[in-house]
């Protein structure tokens, strides 16, 4: 009998252990509290949550984790046998959104021993969803301006049979311009869409990123020119990139676009190339307007722009960097970007080696 009853008790040990194993190595918050509000459990993912010590057990709820709103969500779970849901926010160094989902037990007749909750981290989520929801209005914004100057001209061209022709021309120019915007932000969202929804596939390959940096340089020769800016492309140690081609050159060209559009005449644009351990970053560096520091962590975001009516001006959608970061992102590199007001900007994209180089 003394045998058995020692094997029981170690069956018993271990599966406490197991359970207490399974509920601190859990992504989930959990607490678990008795009919008087007293702390019986709170694993270590909760304790995170709320910054709590590990002796929280024995004592009262309201007492170890001061959260009025916490403290009456067990409160209305413990009077009803229905699980209660609810979103707390947890400020702090980490704010965090937090998915309760509370319920007493057992439920149904027997005698009640207290309430479960188990708290999900959505914070991710619910800026994941904020983002969405921003990108639809901006979207939205974006299209809006240039239809209404659309609809407006057409509307005076049609209403206005004896206009000048000077007057005619100038209307329908700026027509022109306003559906060529459009049709910049259409082709650059699709292309966004394409690059995000994984549909286009990259064909990754052995690439010399001098070469292809050269290449660009050559064929924007005429636009390098006509904003009289110097381009110069430097190579150091191996420059063999594995990418995708026509990714590289987006990238490049991207990142080219804008060291001309926010330069002024007389400017340096540089390239540089450099492969070390494995990796190969390029630089395009130019001594430009720059970039103000609180704008520099949002300027990867879609249509974020320091300056609207200069980007725009300048036939700029504000989708260009996003078109970077993400197909970066799809060729396992990393992008950054280091700048001073009036002094200059420089984008670094480091891609992986092309392997044997
Ligand atoms: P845009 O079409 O407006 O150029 P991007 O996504 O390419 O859109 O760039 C976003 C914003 O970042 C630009 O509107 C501009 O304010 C800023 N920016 C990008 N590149 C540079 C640069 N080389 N120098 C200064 N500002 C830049």
């Amino acid at each position: 009998m003394a045998e058995q009853l020692r094997l029981r008790l170690e069956e018993v040990t271990h599966e406490k252990e197991q359970l207490r194993a399974v509920l601190e190595g859990m992504v989930e918050g959990v607490l678990v509290v008795d009919t008087k509000g007293t702390v019986l459990l709170a694993n270590h993912r909760l304790r995170e949550f709320y910054g709590a010590s590990a002796d929280i057990a024995g004592r009262p709820l309201l007492d170890s984790i001061r959260d009025a709103e916490l403290d009456a969500i067990v409160a209305r779970a413990s009077q009803t046998d229905e699980v209660i849901t609810h979103e707390l926010t947890v400020e702090g160094a980490r704010p965090r959104i937090l998915s309760v989902y509370a319920a007493r037990f057992p439920s149904g007749g027997a005698r009640r021993v207290g309430t479960v909750a188990v708290f999900h981290d959505v914070t991710e989520l619910m800026r994941l969803e904020n983002v969405r929801r921003d990108f639809v209005a901006n979207a939205s914004h974006e299209l809006r301006t240039p239809l209404a100057a659309i609809r407006g001209f057409a509307e005076t061209l049609l209403g206005n049979g004896g206009l000048a022709e000077a007057d005619r021309r100038a209307y329908l120019e700026v027509i022109d311009r306003h559906a060529e915007r459009l049709g910049n932000i259409v082709s650059d969202l699709l292309e966004l869409s394409k690059i995000e929804s994984r549909k286009s596939r990259l064909a990754p390959q052995a690439l010399d990123a001098g070469d292809v940096a050269r290449e660009l340089v050559q064929d924007w020769e005429p636009r390098i020119r006509e904003h009289g800016i110097r381009v110069a492309v430097h190579c150091e140690g191996e420059s063999g990139v594995w990418a995708d081609r026509q990714a590289l050159e987006q990238v490049l060209s991207n990142l080219l676009d804008n060291a001309l559009k926010y330069s002024e005449a007389d400017a340096e644009v540089e390239i540089r190339v450099k492969g070390a351990d494995g990796r190969v970053c390029i630089q395009v560096r130019d001594t430009g307007i720059g970039i103000p520091s609180e704008d520099l962590a949002r300027i990867f975001e879609r249509f974020y722009r320091v300056d609207k009516a200069r980007s725009r001006a300048l036939g700029g959608t504000g989708l260009g960097l996003s078109i970077v970061k993400h197909l970066v992102q799809r060729m396992d590199g990393t992008v950054r970007v280091e700048s001073e007001l009036g002094a200059g900007s420089t984008f670094s994209v480091e891609l992986p080696a092309s392997p044997g180089s």
